[in-house]
């Protein structure tokens, strides 16, 4: 039996992932569940799953949780502390699945035991950049990607040397507005309804930016070292093929399946091994074609100003993830249009350049705290 906590039980990785557990419970001891602030949802799966601690963020609904856990046996706490105190729980496999630069600390705590950390809150590895990679070689953790481009290039280069690459291809789907012309006039709505994927609100939002693109070429960018300029990304609409690695010798390698997230999340369960999963087969004749189509960088700057960041370094990652941040949730309570948030991003990245690389966790969340506070003003500026 292998013991497993999930960070962000409650949202779209998280549930995937507790799907995955439930179907071979046999095998898993479920150690820490945590949730933003849906208690009854937290409560539930700490219920069914037997949870040693439930742990909900938002500290003003812990008496609700402690209400609907009572008679359980399962602890339940609440507040930061003790999400960083319930991450740091040793176990062999954490799944890191909260949204944003808020899993950096959970995160920053799993990987101090040494165990296998299940990858799919990308914010936290943008932001953190080296300060989380080395300190997951300082504690002997592994790192797997979840993020399903990600999670395609660590399984085209397994048995593989990275000094044979010759690029890396992120393939993208270009989000639910590829083709709308008025991109001022679009809605959450809009934004949200993927073609392809069925996710959180924010990372759906990104999808349609293209950020989340732009964040993903800054992750793979930490997870595999083969230099910024050999990491490409291509619009691939159909989402078949995840993404693909080139070797030096003219072989690509590319990873295939359905776009759907349980795929990664059980190749990061199992690794090195497999596992089944429920989905039905990959009909390549029903998909019929597969298309790729440069990135359009003037009407989706993401991409552009993602690898701006990454080429300047230091703390410009983690000023363009929460400024990101930041713009997305205003988008989302429609406080701004659409076509604003990269604008936001660009000017709070232009403002906020730091002399030194920040060292620590306490440092990022330095920089990813007066980005925040600075992008907030500009939006009350407006
Ligand atoms: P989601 O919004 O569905 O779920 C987020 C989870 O984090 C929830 O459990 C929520 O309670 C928790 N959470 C939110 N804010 C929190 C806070 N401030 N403190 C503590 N917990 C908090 O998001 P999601 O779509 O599951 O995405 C999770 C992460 O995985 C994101 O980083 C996303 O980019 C990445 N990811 C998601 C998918 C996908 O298919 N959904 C694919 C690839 C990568
Ligand atoms: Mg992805």
């Amino acid at each position: 039996m292998r013991s497993i906590s999930i960070l962000g039980a409650t949202g779209s990785v998280g549930e995937q992932t507790l799907d995955l557990v439930r179907r071979n419970g046999e095998e898993w001891k479920v150690v820490a569940l945590t949730a933003h602030s849906n208690v009854a949802a937290l409560a539930a799966m700490a219920r069914e799953f037997d949870a040693e601690v439930a742990v909900i963020a938002d500290e003003t609904r812990l008496d609700e949780l402690r209400a609907a856990l009572a008679g359980s046996g399962i602890e339940a706490a609440g507040g930061r502390a003790a999400l960083c105190e319930a991450a740091s729980r040793p176990v062999d496999m954490t799944v890191a699945a909260i949204v944003g630069c808020a899993g950096l600390g959970p995160v920053m705590a799993a990987i101090e035991q040494g165990g296998t950390i299940a990858l799919a809150n990308k914010e936290a590895l943008v932001s953190a950049g080296e300060v989380m990679t080395e300190a997951v070689k300082r504690h002997g953790a592994t790192l797997l990607p979840v993020d399903s481009e990600h999670n395609a290039i660590f399984q085209c280069l397994s048995g593989n040397r990275i000094e044979d690459v010759r690029s890396i291809t992120l393939t993208a789907s270009g989000g639910p507005l590829r083709l709308v012309e008025n991109l001022d006039a679009v809605t959450p709505e809009q934004a949200i309804a993927h073609p392809n994927w069925d996710m959180g609100a924010k990372i759906s939002v990104d999808s349609a930016t293209m950020f989340n693109k732009g964040l993903e070429l800054i992750e793979a960018h930490h997870l595999f070292p083969v230099g910024l300029d050999r990491i490409r990304i291509v619009v691939h609409p159909q989402s078949v093929i995840h993404s693909m690695v080139e070797y030096r010798d003219g072989s690509t390698l590319a990873q295939l399946g359905p776009s759907d997230m349980r795929v990664p999340i059980a190749s990061c369960l199992a690794w090195p091994l497999r596992m089944d999963t429920p989905m039905a087969p990959l009909d390549l004749a029903a998909i019929g074609e597969l298309s790729f189509f440069a990135p359009d960088e003037v009407r989706f700057p993401a991409t552009r100003l993602a690898r701006e960041a990454a080429q300047a370094g230091g703390a410009a990652p983690a000023i363009l993830n929460a400024a990101n941040e930041i713009a997305v949730a205003a988008f989302l309570e429609r406080k701004i249009a659409f076509s604003r948030i990269p604008l936001l991003v660009e000017r709070v990245l232009s403002e906020g350049q730091l002399p030194d690389p920040p060292r620590t966790l306490e440092e990022v969340l330095g920089v990813d705290g007066s980005a925040r506070k600075r992008a907030n003003e500009l939006l009350e500026l407006a």
